[in-house]
């Protein structure tokens, strides 16, 4: 959904002198990456997906919204010193955690016992943020407004307290959770019928790590 809805979405007027980037400048990516993330969790909450089965239960799209600052807390974990994060997918994530706590106060880090945690605190308001920050950011690509950019990117997206830094990466080093991890996809097969319609998909033989890697490098290079 990120990938699909988020990044392919997004088009802008033709009165837009040039691309967004050259307005955006170095804040292009960030906005960008946040968009789509935006996208996700907004249409994540679609009753369609419960329609076509592409989620089980309304309780997935919540969850989906509650790790959502859990995630971006955690990723603290990954930075081990400094007070700023680089990484565009990274200062997304904690750009729109930043911005829902801050400017809506609808999510919260809550101190217990000297443990972090993240929590939603208002539900139905983080769905009604996640919109109007899509909106903004829309509005902020389509008409090159590099400074409302400037000011979300500076304000929300890049600096965090070292303190809760390092609580996190203690944290994580106790409870074992790796910096990054990586996973096999499934393999998945079209089952087509005798008339040429597509009936089923399979999940193909398993893979190892590696040649799925090798296999989808190839496949990148063999991109029309
Ligand atoms: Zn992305």
């Amino acid at each position: 959904m990120h990938e699909v809805l988020g990044h392919a979405s997004g088009k802008v007027p033709e009165t837009l002198a040039g691309e967004p980037v050259d307005h955006l400048r170095e804040t292009y990516n960030t906005l960008e990456e946040a968009r789509a993330e935006l996208l996700a969790l907004f249409h994540g909450q679609d009753p369609l997906l419960l329609e076509i089965g592409a989620l089980s239960d309304a309780a997935a799209a919540e969850e989906s919204l509650r790790a959502y600052p859990r995630f971006a807390l955690m990723q603290l974990r990954r930075i081990k010193q400094g007070d700023r994060i680089e990484d565009d997918h990274m200062r997304a994530a904690w750009m729109i955690t930043q911005w829902l706590m801050r400017a809506k106060g609808v999510v919260a880090f809550v101190n217990e016992d000297g443990n972090t945690y993240a929590r939603v605190t208002d539900l139905d308001g983080m769905r009604a943020g996640i919109a109007e920050l899509t909106r903004e950011i829309q509005r902020i690509k389509a008409t090159g407004d590099y400074d409302a950019a400037k000011m979300l990117v500076d304000e929300y997206a890049i600096h965090f307290d070292p303190t809760l830094r390092d609580e996190v990466v203690a944290r994580a080093a106790r409870a074992g959770v790796p910096d990054f991890y990586a996973a096999v996809m499934p393999r998945m097969v079209p089952v087509v019928g005798a008339d040429g319609v597509l009936v089923d998909v399979a999940l193909g033989e398993p893979e190892s790590f590696l040649d799925q890697m090798l296999r989808f490098d190839r496949a990148e290079q063999e991109w029309p």
